[in-house]
């Protein structure tokens, strides 16, 4: 192809890939590659994913039918190392939600300074109607369809929306029924009991909490008594919230999927947890008034932590919130339009490549572990993790203060310039 045609075609979007979280991830290199200074065809490289597979998984379902879901994995870039991410089941997957989701986990794998690239992929279903053996079956057929692409040293896979421990457990032992012995450092996440780490499923949430901490008191203010709402009170927003309790916070307000629950006065986690595993759900819980999770958002807090799912904050309420601080605990909540308004209205957001980034921290920490064989203890995991978002976040501050950045375009930068001089010094193959 002449150049002129290779000029053509650069820069479109494929349209396998056009989806609304796909084009808010490119929204946002696009907005950083200019001011990460790196040059056309290292960015041309990194706007588009090195591999992307869709499958087909049927399933027998436990009525005897049989049903087939589409599943895909996502790698984004591998120049760093193996591609890492997790694996979600929802209704909402699209091969484009996963493209963006991929190139997500390699800005945040690089942010952190982990061996890794960044991968994602997922299932379409609908993972409430799903019997626990129905998904077994869905995740040992999924996991053979990945074996082509994914393996220790090429791409890990770990739990993500509506995958669990148990969900890495089938893979690793699909995997290594294929291989013909145990692989525990194929995926992340696992039970303690076949090589997962201890403190992986909390570390996300730890993490938020981490970057909080430390954007609030550079920011001049403690997290004693400050007032903050939650949206998710699930793997990453409940241990969020616990955290922040811990830290002499108040929280006011967290939502699941059904909707929130308000007291201005604080929610007593511990016994919310209790009503929790007692009724399924968070609705109706003593003390609590009842909000909509549009109001919940909307709520006067000093810190809102999202931890729900992407796009939640658009440009419809972002001119709403009233927060002091935005912490981003999911991938994706804000989209660009409303990045723009937050940013107007001088509400700090805290992005997701480095506020969540403490569930792969400790995934790599387990990867390592499993590796080595050696298994280390909660003391040292915390430490570990506590040092690599603390560096991180010193990074991010840092180069938002110097160069004038948004700090979501700070840690894109960061991370872009590092990606990039890999790129640089391997060259293009062959
Ligand atoms: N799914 C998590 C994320 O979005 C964790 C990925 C991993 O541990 O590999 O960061």
């Amino acid at each position: 192809m002449s150049s002129e045609a290779a000029t053509a075609v650069r820069g479109d979007l494929p349209p396998e890939l056009d989806d609304p979280l796909f084009r808010t991830a490119l929204g946002q290199l696009d907005g950083a590659l200019e001011r990460a200074g790196v040059s056309d065809s290292v960015a041309e490289v990194l706007r588009f994913p090195e591999r992307a597979l869709s499958v087909a998984i049927p399933v027998r379902l436990d009525d005897g039918t049989l049903a087939v879901f589409p599943g895909y994995r996502v790698q984004h870039s591998s120049v760093l190392g193996p591609t890492k991410g997790g694996v979600r089941y929802d209704t909402a997957v699209t091969l484009g939600e996963c493209a963006a989701l991929a190139m997500w986990m390699t800005w945040k794998c690089a942010l952190l300074g982990l061996p890794y690239g960044g991968a994602k992929g997922g299932v379409r279903c609908d993972p409430r109607s799903l019997s626990l053996v129905e998904r077994e079956r869905l995740t040992r057929r999924f996991t053979s369809e990945l074996l082509p692409i994914i393996g220790p040293q090429r791409d890990i896979p770990a739990p993500d929306m509506a995958t669990d421990a148990q969900t890495m457990a089938w893979m690793m032992d699909t995997y290594s029924m294929q291989v013909g012995h145990a692989v525990p450092e194929i995926v992340t996440g696992k039970p303690l009991s076949v090589g997962g780490s201890v403190l992986r499923p909390e570390a996300t949430g730890i993490g938020v909490v981490m970057v909080v901490e430390g954007a609030v008191e550079r920011l001049g203010w403690t997290l004693d008594g400050a007032r903050c709402v939650v949206q998710g009170f699930g793997k990453v927003g409940a241990i969020a919230a616990a955290e922040l309790a811990a830290r002499g916070a108040r929280v006011t307000a967290v939502s699941d999927i059904e909707g929130g629950i308000h007291a201005e006065g604080g929610l007593d986690l511990a016994a919310l947890d209790a009503w929790l595993r007692e009724t399924g759900g968070i609705a109706g819980f003593e003390g609590s008034q009842r909000v909509t999770n549009a109001e919940l958002l909307e709520l006067d807090c000093d810190v809102l932590v999202l931890a729900a799912t992407e796009r939640q904050v658009t440009e419809a309420n972002a001119g709403l919130i009233s927060a002091r601080l935005v912490a981003e605990g999911a991938n994706g909540p804000t989209t660009l339009e409303a990045d723009e308004i937050l940013f107007a209205r001088g509400i700090p957001v805290l992005p997701d490549i480095l506020t969540n980034a403490g569930g792969v921290a400790v995934s790599y920490f387990e990867w390592v572990q499993d590796l080595q064989r050696l298994f280390w203890g909660p003391d040292e995991i915390r430490t570990r993790l506590g040092d690599l978002m603390r560096d991180a976040l010193e990074r991010v501050w840092a180069l938002a203060e110097a160069e004038e950045l948004t700090l979501r375009s700070a840690a894109l930068v960061q991370s872009i310039r590092h990606v990039a001089a890999a790129l640089q010094s391997r060259g293009v193959y062959p």
